[in-house]
């Protein structure tokens, strides 16, 4: 199962992809401007985002331009209206990774979502976590977002692994501990919030208003990415 955000305004077109992809066991989320669209795949993780060239407010090359642009890497699926050549190139040139041409078959769009999907899959296989900009390299023990760079610790590389394994789960001052430290070590519930903290200024972009490692008062710490 795949999230996949469609970014389109025709409502026809965007029921019919939406019945379709959920049908396939995808979890389909759609939004039907521009802004809207480009704000949505900002804020959550996709695992891929079909993109109508033509909306409202904002059209899709502006929107997959601002996406790349932000650190956006999900993979994107794009609507070219007509068959000109100028619109697939430049879709291609801002970062788009794929086309379908208008008016589309079902099974063409359900192939190019599917080989898209397997690629992603594939990348996923290299270690990369990617949750709104930030984007986690666990191979370099890095974290990116925009045009910054953080090395992790092996503390917080620990605690972010154990935190990605266990995304919408709430993990204990405990289980962190013994995930990242070492079940028989000492660690007081401080220096465990000390790290968290640290871990938030790489990889949160308000590190005071937390969107992603959130603090469950009283309980732990649950990871929304
Ligand atoms: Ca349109």
């Amino acid at each position: 199962m795949a999230r996949i955000l469609v970014v389109e305004d025709e409502p026809g077109i965007a029921l019919a992809l939406e019945d379709d992809l959920t049908m396939e066991g995808h979890q389909v989320q759609v939004a039907s401007d521009g802004p809207s669209g480009a704000k949505a795949a900002r804020e959550a993780r996709f695992d891929l985002i079909v993109l109508d060239v033509m909306l409202p407010g904002k059209d899709g090359f502006e929107v997959c331009r601002e996406l790349r642009r932000a650190g956006v890497r999900t993979p994107i699926l794009m609507f070219t209206a007509r068959t000109q050549e100028a619109e697939k190139v430049l879709g291609l040139e801002l970062g788009a990774d794929d086309y379908v041409t208008k008016p589309f078959g079902v099974r063409e769009l359900r192939a190019r979502v599917m080989a898209l999907l397997r690629r992603s899959q594939a990348a996923g296989a290299e270690r990369v976590l990617r949750f709104g900009e930030t984007e986690v390299d666990f191979d370099r023990a890095e974290v990116r977002r925009g045009l910054e760079t953080w090395t992790l610790t092996q503390t917080e590389f620990k605690l972010l692994e154990l935190f990605a394994r266990s995304r919408g789960r709430i993990l204990t001052r405990d289980q962190l501990v013994e995930g990242a430290w070492g079940a028989s070590t000492f660690v007081t519930d401080r220096v465990v919030d000390n790290h968290i903290g640290n871990l938030r200024r790489k990889i949160e972009p308000d590190p005071d208003e937390p969107r992603f490692l959130l603090n469950v008062r009283g309980l732990g710490y649950r990871f929304d990415g």
